[in-house]
């Protein structure tokens, strides 16, 4: 048995808690703010329940056996419902394209729309299957901890399989021919914060997730994934200490003796496990000198991932026009990634409204609870901060054009700049998935799991391997606990 110290209660961290207290570990989780989940973050306003972050639900399964794990029963905790016809996609025209995880709906809407693309569809799902079945197969389920996880062989043949050099974009042009059938899909980049002009066509697997699984959402909104993975962690005896900043890592000789709290308390540990952002907290919990493996130049250099305007909407009653998952299209989908690359705000922004209302009602019984999002740039130092306000004003009548006047039926509005992202989740430059995925480097050489200089120091979460999304950082944490775990038995 180790004394395992987690610091951050995201996801990951989570995840990774139940499964080391599931073999025995002693588990302490420090999460600096007062809910457990991080990005997952339930945001109640009057009558109005909001789910901040993850509101598209793949991979339930993930999901399912991490409550598995702990030895409960995950139907006393969360129940996933299929949402078939998931993604309403509407163009500058009004030209309507909705995305659907049954293939003889998506077959016949393509024959008028793309004819090339009805034709080809079973071959792409056959493709975007193989896709996800190699991720599955040779980087979703390890940890990368060196080098030296990269050389073997068979890897390295999965490398080559799963089209490194094609961008995500060029591989849908392979299959589709209209240009809102592949912006539809283009669209999957911004689910690891990229762009689909440049991000490496291993992740149309996104789509696989999507079209062939399923888009899911958890009755009574999705952050009872949140919920349910404290209580599992609280049913091993995990012990989850909020409104807990660790300050610092306690390192000598390259090995970690514990953590320090804001407070000043010291707790000591064998193993310690980084949630956080590592591109942030990381460098904040380490002295420099101890990490001459990740210093603040290396740091400096990373992309970051894009951001999120987000805007929280209850309105007085519903929209009809609106579905559960509904976006509008901008009219030059390559000059908005150009412009976020360049860290501007678009002036003409694609933008995703989630009305969970729609799927389950009880959530937000007076009206519609309209978690309203765009991409927006990274924070930095050179950039121009956006007046929240104003840039609400440009998403608004973009709406309005699109014969949507929310502004007329708002109740209650609460506004997130990547900016609040940066400092509520401690994320690095406000980036929603830590490093974007857009260089080949970045997308296959994520920071590893594992510290190379403190050799109890480990890494979980959407900064890290296998990556950013709600079921790709549960397996993140549970991957960790594995390798921590075994160095152990
Ligand atoms: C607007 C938005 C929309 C999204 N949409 C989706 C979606 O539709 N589907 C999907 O699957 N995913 C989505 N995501 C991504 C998903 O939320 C994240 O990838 C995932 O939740 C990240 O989990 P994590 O455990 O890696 O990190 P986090 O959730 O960031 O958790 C890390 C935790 O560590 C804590 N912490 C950091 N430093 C310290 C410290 N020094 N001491 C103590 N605590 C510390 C932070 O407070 C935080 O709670 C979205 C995210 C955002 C922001």
């Amino acid at each position: 048995m180790k004394n395992i110290v987690i610091v951050g209660g995201g996801l990951a961290g989570l995840s990774a808690a139940i499964h080391l207290a599931s073999e025995g570990h002693q588990v302490k989780v420090f999460e600096k703010n007062e809910h457990f989940g991080g990005k997952m973050k339930s945001i109640d306003l009057g009558s109005y329940h909001f789910d901040f972050g993850p509101n598209t639900i793949t991979m339930p399964q993930v999901f399912i056996e991490t409550i598995k794990k702990a030895g409960l029963n995950p139907a006393d905790y969360i129940s996933f419902k299929k949402i078939e016809h998931h993604t309403r996609n509407v163009f500058p025209d009004g030209f309507v394209f909705d995305l659907s995880s049954s293939s003889s709906f998506m077959k016949e809407q393509l024959k008028k729309l793309d004819p090339k693309g009805s034709s080809r569809y079973p071959e792409f799902l056959k493709k975007i299957e193989s896709l996800y079945t190699l991720s599955h197969k040779y980087f979703l389920h390890r940890t990368f901890e060196s080098f030296r996880d990269y050389l073997s062989p068979s890897l390295g043949r999965a490398l080559l399989k799963v089209r490194p050099n094609q961008t995500m974009h060029d591989f849908f042009h392979t299959y589709f021919e209209n240009p809102k059938t592949i912006q539809a899909l283009d669209r999957y980049a911004t689910y690891i914060g990229s762009n689909p002009y440049v991000a490496p066509a291993t992740f149309a697997m996104i789509a696989y997730l999507e079209l062939v699984e399923g888009v899911y959402y958890v009755e009574g909104g999705n952050t009872k994934i949140a919920d349910a993975f404290v209580q599992a962690a609280l049913h091993l005896g995990v012990e989850l200490f909020g409104h807990k900043m660790v300050s610092r890592i306690e390192t000598s000789g390259g090995e970690a003796s514990g953590v320090y709290l804001e407070s000043g308390e010291f707790i000591h540990a064998d193993e310690i496990i980084i949630n956080g952002d590592l591109l942030k907290a990381y460098p904040n919990l380490v002295k420099e000198e101890d990490r001459p493996s990740f210093t603040n130049k290396r740091v400096r250099e990373y992309e970051p991932s894009i951001s999120g305007f987000v805007i929280l909407a209850g309105l007085d009653g519903k929209m009809e026009q609106l579905h559960h998952h509904h976006l509008f299209f901008s009219n030059n989908y390559k000059k908005e990634f150009t412009q976020l690359q360049n860290g501007e705000y678009p002036g003409d922004p694609t933008i995703y409204i989630c009305t969970s209302s729609k799927s389950d009602p009880t959530v937000s019984p007076n009206g519609d609870n309209c978690f309203i999002l765009v991409n927006a740039p990274a924070t930095g130092k050179d950039r121009v901060p956006i007046d929240p306000e104003a840039y609400k004003e440009v998403i608004y009548k973009k709406l309005e054009r699109f014969g949507l006047s929310i502004r007329e039926k708002i109740q209650v509005e609460k506004i997130y700049t990547p900016e609040d992202l940066r400092v509520d989740f401690g994320a690095f430059r406000g980036s929603i998935y830590g490093p974007a995925a857009n260089k080949k480097k970045d997308a296959f050489l994520r920071p590893f799991n594992r510290s190379q200089d403190i050799k109890n120091v480990w890494f979980a979460g959407g900064s890290t391997h296998p990556g950013g999304g709600s079921p790709m950082v549960v397996l993140s944490g549970q991957n960790v606990a594995r390798a921590i775990h075994n160095k152990h038995s």
